[in-house]
């Protein structure tokens, strides 16, 4: 239920049993301080994904105590509605967007329970920390924005539809399911940017195919031993962010080494695995082999060798890569089928993998690419999951088409299944968003702002399949090392922030 009696008031607030006032506020002093009393009142309130309803109420207490119209969905998701300023009543509606759930991580050692616990906040410098833990500024900054603009009555603004989705780290699945004949506006501005001297305008949509191969297995041959062939020590990083930089997949190269290993007659292959999430380029990944124990010493030699040549191809991207076959125990009785572990192999080393193409329309920009980016195996099947981004829908469906294919050709009753489906969000150098977006950057600062497109897919893609012919821009102050302990927002970015958000506003009139 909505906290009916909380009073809205940015510095002294009572939701649950948040309960903070101005003498033990951390952001005090701050400018603007509207801005950073939202941050700090929001901050209070636990909201890892999935633990959003009591933002979500909060924030449609704050609204409806405000008078405004307010949508609140089964998941938590928020549509609250503010009428155009006078001489702005018949503007085109704008959609200011933001997502009310943080990612919740924690340093080694460091007790936080985030179901219970608000971020402890800090200021270092000119920075904004959490204590031992992610800070959330993605994207608490877009949530305490929007709550300032709708607090406000001194600014000039379209009609507003403020949109706070959930789940937005966890595959984007508040802004799956948003109903979109809740929203009447074609414009949207986003405020999960995190470079206050350059406008977002434009990402890559993706998709995520799983490969399956039904697993058989056949009698391990008496005698045998089992080994650990291991590589190791990628540099791993985002498969979208960090796709460019061209390094090693560690599934890839097991593949490549397994190819080698399968060259020794009555080689078994006892289990698979690699990689840690969809979005991450694998560091790791290993394979359970069983050998004949005089050919051990052979299959090392060989691997180190090999191992030697992938350090060479990859001493750039990967100074740290290892490669090693190490003996270990195991009383597994069974093996893959021969035919089953050379399919595996062949998809390892055939998927797509790494950049398919570049943007030449952006410059600098990855247009298309594939990260192979899970293996596992069970009783019943393997499957390595690939996650194919691409600002071009038709080349990312012909990737997931090539890898359907290839299933095609390996046979054994091996399918693909797509899931996480988000569309990309095109750049488009003639949208008016972007030309307000501009106009309101060179009046604030007398100067042009940089223009940036991703090769990320972010939750705004799905936006096109609620809105096909939205137009929308990104914004935001300057933060770092979003998802991780390091995460810190510049609070000395978020005045000028502000000034363009409330530039751009008032560019919206027509
Ligand atoms: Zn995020």
């Amino acid at each position: 239920m909505p906290d009916a009696q909380m009073g809205g008031g940015q510095m002294n607030v009572s939701a649950g049993n948040v309960t903070r006032s101005q003498n033990n506020s951390v952001l005090a002093g701050l400018e603007p301080a509207l801005f950073f009393g939202f941050f700090e009142e929001i901050s209070a309130i636990p909201r890892g994904s999935f633990n959003e309803k009591r933002v979500s109420d909060h924030i449609a207490a704050f609204a409806r105590a405000r008078g405004l119209e307010v949508y609140q969905d089964g998941v938590w998701n928020l549509v609250i509605k503010k009428p155009g300023t006078p001489g702005y009543e018949s503007a085109p509606t704008l959609i200011l967007h933001g997502h009310t759930d943080i990612v919740c991580e924690s340093d080694e050692g460091v007790e936080h329970d985030f179901l219970n616990e608000g971020i402890k906040l800090r200021i270092v410098g000119d920075f904004i920390h959490g204590t031992g833990t992610t800070l959330g500024a993605d994207n608490t900054v877009g949530v305490a924005f929007a709550m300032s603009v709708l607090a406000s009555d001194d600014i000039a603004h379209p009609p507003l539809e403020v949109v706070l989705t959930v789940q937005e780290e966890v595959g984007k699945g508040g802004a799956q399911v948003l109903d979109g004949s809740k929203l009447s506006g074609t414009r949207l501005l986003d405020m999960n940017w995190h470079d206050p001297k350059s406008l977002f305008a434009g990402c890559a949509g993706d998709i995520s195919a799983r490969f399956k191969i039904p697993l058989k297995l056949t009698e391990r041959i008496a005698g045998q031993k089992a080994a650990v062939l291991r590589i190791s020590g990628l540099s791993s990083g985002h498969s979208e962010f960090d796709i460019h930089l061209e390094r090693a997949n560690a599934i890839v190269l097991l593949g490549r080494l397994l190819r080698l290993a399968m060259k020794e007659t009555g080689l078994g292959i006892i289990g698979v695995s690699g990689g840690v999430n969809r979005y991450v380029i694998p560091g790791e990944a290993e394979a359970i082999i069983s050998i004949d124990p005089s050919r051990i010493a052979a299959l090392q030699s060989a691997i180190e060798a090999e191992g030697k040549t992938l350090a060479t191809e990859f001493s750039v991207s990967d100074p740290a890569l290892k490669v090693s076959l190490v003996e270990t125990e195991s009383v597994s009785t069974a093996v893959f089928a021969p035919e089953v572990a050379k399919a595996m192999v062949s998809a390892m080393n055939l998927l797509p993998n790494g950049v398919q193409s570049r943007s030449l329309v952006v410059d600098n920009l990855v247009e298309s690419s594939n990260t192979v980016a899970l293996l596992s195996c069970d009783q019943e099947r393997i499957e390595i999951v690939s996650t194919i981004p691409s600002a071009v829908s038709s080349r990312r469906y012909n990737i997931v088409d090539r890898i359907r294919e290839l299933s095609e050709v390996i046979g054994l009753g091996s399918s693909v299944e797509t899931f996480a489906d988000c569309p990309e969000w095109p750049y488009n150098p003639n949208s008016r968003m972007l030309a307000a977006g501009r106009a309101a950057y060179a009046k604030e600062f007398g100067e042009q702002p940089h223009v940036e497109v991703s090769h990320s897919s972010l939750e705004l893609g799905l936006f096109r399949k609620k809105v096909p012919d939205i137009d929308m821009l990104s914004i935001g102050p300057e933060a770092f090392d979003v998802h991780t302990t390091r995460e810190r927002l510049n609070h000395t970015t978020v005045a000028a922030t502000w000034r363009l958000l409330k530039a751009l506003l008032s560019e919206l009139r027509t």
